[in-house]
């Protein structure tokens, strides 16, 4: 990409009137800092507070820099997220926190990645400034995802992040209603990168993310990265079976040698049963996820895959068509015709 290329700069919002007006000023200060045309997309996420009234007002002192986007009523953050890629029109795209936790000063960082050609730039936060609980689940989290996508990045929390307009374009061509955006970006993505930015405490107010709500983005992250977790019903399912069918065998054995009367009279034959029963249904169970994890597939309709780039030798390089016609073109999407899936879900 060109250092002229143009920034587009995205921020979920959702009830943050305390902290919007120093973090407007500074992303402002850092964007123009670039020399390069930029918009700042503030996605109001459905706030009950003042954050609308002041994002309209800043859209309109700001004509041409700051663009508001504003959502009927409070779908999530990654949903408002994906609202503000609709709108973007930059050449690279950075998301960011509204609560000052991701410092606007580390943008013209992340661009220049950007710039150098990696498609997606992920962070880690130094000194992260997060209680106890949140800083252990994410260590756990970010390892499982690194095991389950290949991909080795350690922070996915961390929403201050590039992305290339490519990779955008391919995210906004999922159907998918929840969603992880870092995961979903990766899956894109040809060459990444990480940097390690600074992290700050909340600038006022709380966080967005209760317990519950936590555990709920949990369940998109997981899903949106494989559906493996419908496959463990039919391995767990078919060893309680085995487990159940060596019960039995290893019970015949005892009374064939020890005579009727061990075991309990047949009570754990009973149970040796059971556990075959018991573990043919979870196999069942498996077997119906089998066909709702290729059903969930299609529903969300992602492209099966994502051209980077296609370069063309030209036969004759002196004809005039040949010089008209660009010879490298940008990143587009493509429908295969084969009936393979993402690689990421195998
Ligand atoms: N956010 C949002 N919708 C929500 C929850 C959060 O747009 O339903 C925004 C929020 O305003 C902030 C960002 O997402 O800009 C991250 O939220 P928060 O700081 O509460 O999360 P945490 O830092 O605790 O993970
Ligand atoms: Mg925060």
């Amino acid at each position: 990409m060109s250092s002229e290329s143009s920034v587009s700069v995205v921020i979920p919002v959702f009830e943050e009137e305390a902290s919007l007006e120093p973090l407007i000023a500074r992303c402002l200060a850092a964007c123009r800092g670039m020399n390069r045309p930029f918009e700042l997309l503030f996605v109001d996420d459905g706030s009950r507070d003042g954050s609308p009234e002041i994002l309209r007002a800043a859209a309109s002192e700001h004509p041409g820099e700051i663009v508001y986007v504003g959502l009927n009523r409070n779908y999530g953050q990654h949903a408002a997220l994906l609202a503000g890629f609709e709108e973007a029109r930059g050449d690279c795209i950075v998301t960011l926190d509204a609560d000052l936790q991701n410092p606007p000063e580390e943008i013209p960082r992340l661009v220049e990645k950007l710039d150098e050609g990696f498609d997606v730039v992920g962070t880690i936060r130094k000194d992260r400034e997060d209680s106890l609980f949140r800083r252990f689940s994410s260590r756990m989290i970010n390892r499982m995802v690194r095991r389950v996508t290949g991909v080795q990045m350690h922070d996915y929390g961390c929403m201050l992040r590039g992305y290339s307009s490519g990779v955008i374009r391919a995210m906004l061509s999922c159907r998918e209603r929840s969603t992880f955006i870092p995961v979903l970006a990766n899956s894109f993505a040809a060459r990444t990168t990480e940097i390690e930015v600074a992290h700050a405490a909340r600038a006022a107010g709380e966080s967005k993310y209760g317990f519950w709500k936590l555990v709920h983005l949990q369940y998109d992250l997981l899903t949106s990265m494989t559906t493996t977790p419908l496959r463990l019903l039919s391995i767990f399912g078919g060893l309680i079976s085995a487990l159940g069918i060596g019960f039995g065998i290893f019970l015949m054995v005892m009374r064939l040698a020890q005579g009727a009367a061990w075991a309990a009279d047949g009570v754990f034959t009973l149970f040796a049963i059971l556990f075959t029963f018991v573990g043919a249904q979870f196999i069942g169970l498996g077997l119906l996820g089998e066909y709702i994890g290729r059903i969930y597939h299609d529903v969300r309709a992602r492209p099966r895959s994502f051209v980077q780039q296609v370069v063309r030798g030209d036969r004759d390089p002196d004809s005039a068509a040949a010089t008209a016609r660009p010879r490298l073109r940008p990143a587009r999407l493509r429908i295969s015709t084969t009936s393979e899936r993402p690689s990421e879900d195998r």
